[in-house]
C-alpha cells in the first residue's frame, strides 16, 4: 500500500521511510518518535531521531498517519483509510477512531463567502470520551 502511495505522489521510498512505516503498522498502539527510535534500535536498525521526525511529518502531510497531540506528548498512528477523513480522540485513554464521513461543504461555503478565500483543504479533529472511558468519567 505504502509503495503505491509514494509512487502516486512521486516520492522515493527510502529505507528509513519503509522502516518507520513498518514499525507503525506492526504496532497496535500509537507511537511517539522516541518509541519508534527505541524499537528500531532494538532491532539493530538505528535511524536518527531527526529522520524519524521527518518521516512522520511526511506521513502526516500525505494523510497516511495521524498526529495525536496530548499536552507536550506527540504520538502517531497510521490511518486505516487513505481517502479524506477525520478523527476523534479520546481525552482519557488517547484512543483514536477514524470518522469516515465528511459533511462540511456548507461550512466551507460560508468560509469562502466570509473570507473571499479559495478553500482547498481543511482539518478538523473531534475530542471526547470513547465507549470505555465514557462510563469511567467522574
Ligand atoms: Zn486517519
Ligand atoms: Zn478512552
Ligand atoms: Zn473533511
Amino acid at each position: 500500500m505504502i509503495k503505491k502511495i509514494f509512487k502516486e505522489k512521486g516520492l522515493r521510498m527510502s529505507h528509513p521511510r519503509l522502516l518507520v512505516f513498518r514499525e507503525l503498522s506492526n504496532s497496535k498502539n500509537p507511537m511517539s518518535p522516541q518509541d519508534l527510535y527505541q524499537c528500531l534500535a532494538e532491532k539493530e536498525r538505528r535511524i536518527g531521531l531527526t529522520s524519524i521526525y521527518r518521516c512522520l511529518d511526511l506521513f502526516e502531510s500525505l494523510g497516511i498517519a495521524f498526529k495525536i497531540i496530548n499536552g507536550s506528548r506527540v504520538k502517531y498512528k497510521l490511518c486505516d483509510i487513505i481517502e479524506h477523513h477525520h478523527h476523534i480522540v479520546c481525552k482519557r485513554c488517547g484512543h483514536v477512531a477514524e470518522v469516515h464521513f465528511c459533511d462540511i461543504l456548507d461550512w466551507s461555503q460560508r468560509v469562502i463567502e466570509s473570507t473571499g478565500y479559495e478553500v482547498t483543504d481543511h482539518q478538523l479533529h473531534f475530542y471526547g470520551f470513547c465507549k470505555v472511558c465514557k462510563g469511567l468519567r467522574s
